[in-house]
């Protein structure tokens, strides 16, 4: 099994639900080991955080499409980061005591507090800056793919999934075995072209983000053209209210 995590980037809208639902279960549980805060309410407030989520602007550099002379909109993508379950992941390898490890059965990469000594060797060998050091505990931290949650059978079924995955309103996320090929998360990346991250680096990410649709170029003079005048809609509303 190689269990993993798309995220569909066209439908993200950033608004962080994955990340406080991936606080909220993880700080209470026993085999993530918490998520602390640092001075929540003081002036520099930090703490540790599973996923975090990037937003990037991305806009062409012409502001009109050359051929139509249409406007060329900007567009926010949004880009939740967590451990993407390398299948070759340096975080593995580097740990000097064996605490980081791969799960064989389902891929999943894990801390064992009780052999981590919080070096942060893993924390620099991961290029997504997906782990995190409990400064309290003096232990690292990091996304277990909620493994407590997708196990327990005392959950109903559709409840076995990561605390992200049943939290994102939008959709966004979704969680399955990539070596199933028939399986949601495979058939959404063989239809949606969905890829790894940072593919260069080889550290052969399991997780795959779904690219955002292209955002067609708008007519301005069109949509002017077929808008009704501010007159138009006013007269339109006064009749309405008149005929009450
Ligand atoms: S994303 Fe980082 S922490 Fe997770 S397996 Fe890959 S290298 Fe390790
Ligand atoms: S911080 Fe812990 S898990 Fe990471 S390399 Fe050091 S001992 Fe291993
Ligand atoms: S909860 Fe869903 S929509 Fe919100 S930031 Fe996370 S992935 Fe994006």
């Amino acid at each position: 099994m190689k269990l993993g995590l798309v995220i569909d980037m066209d439908t993200c809208v950033g608004c962080h639900a994955c990340a406080v639902a991936c606080k909220e279960w993880n700080g209470a549980s026993l085999m993530a080991g918490g998520a602390p805060d640092y001075q929540p309410y003081g002036e520099a407030p930090s703490g540790v955080w599973f996923n975090r989520i990037r937003h990037f602007e991305m806009r062409d550099e012409a502001p009109r499409d050359a051929a139509t002379g249409h406007l060329n909109l900007s567009k926010t993508v949004n880009v939740p980061m967590s451990c993407m379950h390398c299948e070759d992941a340096d975080c593995v390898t580097v740990c000097p005591t064996g605490a980081s490890y791969k799960r064989a059965e389902d891929g999943i990469v894990l801390v064992d507090p009780e052999r981590c000594m919080g070096c942060n060797y893993c924390a620099w060998a991961c290029p997504y800056g997906a782990r995190e050091l409990d400064r309290e505990q003096g232990v690292m931290r990091k996304c277990t793919l909620c493994v407590d949650r997708i196990y327990d059978e005392a959950l109903p079924v559709a409840e076995r999934q990561p605390a992200c995955v049943l939290a994102c309103p939008a959709h966004a996320r979704h969680f399955g075995d990539f070596d199933d090929p028939g399986s949601k998360v495979s058939t959404l990346v063989a239809e949606r072209d969905g890829a790894g991250l940072l593919p260069e680096l080889d550290y052969k990410p399991v997780n795959r983000y779904l690219p955002p649709r292209e955002t067609p170029p708008i007519d301005t003079r069109a949509v002017a053209a077929a808008e009704p005048t501010f007159r138009q809609r006013l007269a339109k509303m006064v009749n309405r209210v008149v005929s009450i």
